[in-house]
């Protein structure tokens, strides 16, 4: 039991300043709630990412959020080439709809956007201990600057990223949002670095057909799903350098896969700066919502798993929970939640869902499978291009003709590529019949639904 010295009561606490908590924070605040975000890190570290994100345009629109601009935005436009593990296969989408943006700068716009509103960050927060009344908390204890404090709130949004820290302590949350497995997470770490030789990074440029400002993507390069992003900035002063993968049965961590290319490739230079951390890439969770408890961020997985991109889903969660208890006399109703709940996976759970399906059907292919796909035409422009966009893609008929054949004429391919298709195909009909109100026998039945649609890909690798 801590002792406290400050207690107070207000409407929303916040756990966690990333970029969604802070933004969930700033749409709370602006429907007129009291809102205190509790961050763990000093602030001079920040919370959240604090490297560069790809981030869609769309998503700060729908967020409720001005669209970006330089020097947040560091690179935007070129074209997304996507190469097959050997290289010799590439898809080019050539207007990329991701802009490179710094979360440093987005965290501190967002940062300031919250307080300008009324809401308040604390950092260096340790020791938080929540209080409950049944399964709901009511009031968070807590220490920070040398001092203990209680806060008493009505919602509490727990934005403390993959674990949860609320989340894991609920008992029905626990039962319905599992924690993340192993084989689901990803180790993904991203690098500016100064260029050291100009005529070196225009020879890998030409190397690859690309200009500068454009994406060159090496899939499939440690395991199915992995990944290594160069992207040159235009003046060929720095070079940003993702690496991804799921070090789950024994790949390399982006980390190990960033650190490879950087000591083989002499033009680039020192680091400026950068940073990395787990994804969690499981299909979003069934609830989001428990009595005075919303999710919201990496903390819901509302990461969208083809790519691993959770910024822009989790800004829009932030918007969609505010329109959802805006005026409600308790903003932690279980009745109020479930309508930020419900709305947000109609919306977008099937984006989700379908691509979780091509995250499991990737790993499954490994890397002699994805260059499988390459050679054999299905990773198109049509189908990469709405991943891109974060959407659910449909083929027009002739071309999903010659992707039946190209399946028809390997079996074996299609024997781990057809399920995720199906997933791809079920997920928007699965989502539109979640239910609206909330109605315990109802989203049993959906979640009975649910897991038949989406069910699991069948356990197949690809011979070698
Ligand atoms: C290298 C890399 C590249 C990525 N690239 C992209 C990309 O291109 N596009 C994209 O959209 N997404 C990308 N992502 C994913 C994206 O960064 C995350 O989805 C996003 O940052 C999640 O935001 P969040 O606010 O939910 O959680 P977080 O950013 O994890 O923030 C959670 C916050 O909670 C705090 N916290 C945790 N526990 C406690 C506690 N007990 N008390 C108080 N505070 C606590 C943490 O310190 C942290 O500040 C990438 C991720 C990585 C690692």
């Amino acid at each position: 039991m801590i002792d406290t010295t400050t207690s107070r009561e207000v409407d929303a606490v916040v756990i966690g300043a990333g970029t969604a908590g802070v933004h969930a924070a700033k749409a709370l605040a602006e429907i007129g709630l009291r809102v205190v975000v509790l961050e763990r890190r000093a602030e001079a570290q920040g919370g959240g990412a604090h490297w560069c994100n790809a981030v869609l345009a769309k998503h700060f629109d729908l967020a409720g959020l001005p669209i970006p601009e330089a020097p947040e935005v560091r690179a935007r436009g070129g074209a997304s080439l996507l190469f097959s593990p050997s290289g010799a296969y590439c898809t080019r989408v050539d207007e990329n709809p991701m802009w490179e943006c710094d979360m440093r700068l987005l965290g501190k716009r967002l940062r300031e956007g919250a307080e300008a509103n009324g809401a308040e960050v604390v950092y260096g927060v340790d020791r938080l201990d929540f209080r409950f009344e049944g399964e709901r908390p009511v009031a968070v204890c807590f220490r920070a600057g040398g001092a203990f404090h209680r806060l008493g709130a009505r919602l509490f949004v727990d934005a403390s990223g993959m674990k949860g820290v609320l989340r894991s302590q609920i008992p029905s949350l626990r039962r319905a949002c599992p924690p993340v497995a192993p084989e689901d997470v990803c180790a993904a770490h991203q690098m500016i670095f100064r260029v050291r030789d100009v005529d070196g990074a225009k020879r890998y440029l030409e190397a690859h057909g690309a200009r500068p400002g454009d994406a060159i993507n090496e899939l499939g390069i440690e395991g199915g799903y992995s990944i290594r992003v160069v992207r040159m900035e235009h003046g060929l002063e720095e070079v940003s350098v993702l690496t991804g993968s799921i070090p789950h049965g024994g790949h390399k961590t982006g980390r190990q896969i960033l650190r490879d290319f950087v000591s083989r490739t002499s033009w680039v230079g020192e680091p400026v700066f950068g940073g990395g951390a787990a994804i969690p890439l499981r299909r979003i969770y069934d609830r989001l919502t428990a009595p005075g408890v919303a999710l919201v961020g990496d903390a819901a997985c509302q990461v969208m798993p083809g790519h691993g991109s959770g910024i822009g889903f989790g800004l829009i969660a932030g918007r969609v929970l505010a329109d959802a208890v805006k005026g409600a006399a308790d903003p932690g109703d279980p009745e109020v939640l479930f309508r930020y709940q419900s709305r947000y996976l109609r919306r977008h759970g099937a984006v989700f869902a379908g691509y979780d399906a091509v995250r499991k059907m990737s790993v499954r292919l490994g890397t002699e499978g994805i260059e499988k796909l390459f050679a054999a035409g299905l990773f198109s422009t049509s189908l990469a291009a709405p991943s891109l966009h974060q959407e659910l893609g449909t083929l027009a008929p002739a071309e999903a003709l010659v992707h039946a054949r190209a399946l028809a004429e390997d079996p074996e391919l299609a024997w781990v590529v057809a399920p995720a298709l199906a997933v791809m195909g079920a997920a928007p009909l699965v989502y539109r019949a979640y239910p609206r109100e909330l109605d315990p026998a109802a989203l049993r039945a959906w979640r009975l639904a649910a897991g038949a649609l989406l069910a699991k890909q069948a356990e197949v690798k690809l011979a070698a």
